[in-house]
């Protein structure tokens, strides 16, 4: 498994921006839990699910199966 940060610069870049606007909580999300707090719950589970592969909810990362 691998993951990396989308190559879409810009997407990356708004993503960023909005972690630092809310003080590390996903910027796609209203709630701000600890389970919110990226890398986020939900994303810590898709990296440990062998089965999946795609962005992470906010796309800023990119989990592969393959190394
Ligand atoms: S891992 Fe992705 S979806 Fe989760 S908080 Fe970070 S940017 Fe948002």
């Amino acid at each position: 498994m691998a993951v990396i940060l989308n190559p879409d610069k810009e997407m990356v870049k708004i993503v960023k921006e909005g972690l630092k606007r809310t003080g590390g909580y996903c910027p796609c999300r209203i709630a701000r839990t600890e389970e919110f707090k990226c890398i986020c719950k939900e994303f810590r589970e898709q990296m440990a699910d062998p089965n999946f592969e795609g962005f992470c909810h906010c796309k800023l990362y990119y989990k592969s199966k393959e190394n």
